[in-house]
């Protein structure tokens, strides 16, 4: 199909003016403690996070969604999207307590950093290697260069490991200088989700989450989660340590860490962690002001409700 044959989008119809126009009454919309939320600890970022490829190419940017700066959704939009799109615009470095801070907004999930006793552990280092460096490098700047102690995939969606090598090279893992930590099944579960069923997944998430649409209230708003997802290097290094039971323990860069296993929940291999010298919880997915998919269109695993 060429560019002129593309039909363009077109105005709501009616009966979806009204049903979204009905949605006002019934849901709290003056409430802005979310946005409240969104900003507490924000340190700083890049301009748009406008982050490329070396090749030049962009492969994420929040930009094209300055739409979003409207204070009321279209007609074409849904008001609970509309607002989660406008949360989900917040972009940069956050911290959480002191010693941990969390990148948001530079891909479709956020990458979370502990500060350690030599250097800082990498959790979920998002879907491709250029968002997970520029989100290092801007850690780096803000609060001062040093290794890569460790990396943690809190489960087996791409989100949370694809750019793995953005902030670590394979040689040190195969070395035994960084351990690469990650829920029991998390091979098993990837190789399912993206190489068995691979094409068919990628060929569906593109629908799912619309990264090649035109950015507008008619055309790709939000993906709830986060934006939409980065078009950068996906990689993978696999684990050299499996966490296998509840309650296993480890001290990793000298932060000691508590495990939580969490098999068959947002992911068919995921795991919680807490960190008892920050007084934190990393409930990975588990935990959001979203609701998760349950039954996802690209094919992924159901998430069985009645087990959460
Ligand atoms: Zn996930």
């Amino acid at each position: 199909m060429s560019q002129a044959d593309t039909p363009s989008p077109r105005p709501a119809q009616a009966a979806v003016q009204a049903a979204l126009a009905a949605v006002h009454g019934t849901l709290p919309f003056a409430d802005r403690q979310d946005f409240t939320d969104a900003e507490r600890g924000f340190l700083g970022t890049l301009p748009d996070a406008a982050i490329a490829h070396e090749s030049g190419r962009s492969v994420w940017g929040m930009a094209d969604y300055a739409f979003l700066a409207a204070d009321a959704a279209p007609d074409t939009v849904h008001p609970s999207l509309w607002r989660q799109a406008q949360l989900n615009c917040r972009h940069g470095l956050f911290e959480v307590v002191p010693g941990i801070y969390q990148v948001r907004g530079f891909d479709i999930s956020s990458m979370t950093l502990i500060e350690g006793e030599r250097g800082v552990i990498v959790i979920d280092p998002l879907i491709s290697c250029e968002p997970a460096r520029a989100g290092l490098e801007l850690y780096f700047r803000h609060r001062g260069k040093r290794p890569v102690s460790a990396v943690i995939y809190t489960h087996s969606h791409v989100d949370h490991w694809g750019g793995v090598k953005g902030v670590v090279d394979a040689e040190e893992v195969a070395g035994g200088r960084v351990p690469v930590i990650a829920p029991s099944g998390f091979v098993e579960a990837i190789a399912q989700e993206n190489v068995l069923a691979g094409p068919a997944m990628i060929r569906r998430a593109h629908y799912q989450f619309g990264p090649l649409l035109p950015k507008g209230p008619r055309g790709q708003v939000d993906a709830g989660l986060g934006k939409t997802t980065s078009s950068g290097a996906v990689t993978l290094i696999a684990p050299t340590d499996l966490i296998q039971r509840d309650l296993e323990t480890r001290r990793v860069d000298g932060v000691e860490i508590v495990f939580l296993m969490a098999p068959d929940s947002e992911a068919p291999a995921e795991m919680h962690m807490y960190y008892p010298a920050f007084g934190c919880l990393n409930m990975a997915e588990n935990t959001g002001k979203n609701v998760n998919n349950l039954l996802r269109f690209r094919g992924a695993e159901v998430r069985e409700t009645r087990a959460r």
